[in-house]
């Protein structure tokens, strides 16, 4: 819980500031969300095609995605060294902002095509 004026955060069971004397709420306001923003993963296309299906459909409505490109990072394990195993296509990362996954996750559900590790 923050308090919405001087922003500290309360994880007590207070409901409002001592100090501002006003209710407290469950995040602070969009601005500071995003300077605190970081990106975090959505998921994972099969290929650039469907990764840039996705960003483009997000972007469209307004979230804002990073697509990261690197095969190492992204295959399991078992594909490590054995070239024959390798997909043709490179799987690609849609990373989107921490504060926007759940609206991204719901907007690709709704759009349908895309899949997800959940
Ligand atoms: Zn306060």
């Amino acid at each position: 819980m923050f308090c919405p004026k001087c922003q500290s955060e309360y994880s007590g069971g207070q409901s409002e500031c001592p100090e501002c004397n006003i209710g407290l709420v469950d995040g602070l306001p969009p601005e500071d969300r995003l300077n605190n923003a970081r990106f975090v993963h959505l998921m994972t296309a099969s290929d650039g095609i469907g990764a840039n299906l996705a960003k483009s459909v997000l972007e469209e409505h307004g979230i804002c995605c990073s697509i990261t490109e690197n095969l190492n990072d992204f295959l399991p394990g078992a594909f490590a060294g054995t070239l024959a195993a390798k997909p043709l296509s490179c799987p690609v990362a849609i990373q989107v902002l921490s504060s926007e996954l759940e609206e991204a996750r719901r907007l690709l559900k709704t759009v349908g095509g895309f899949e997800f590790e959940e």
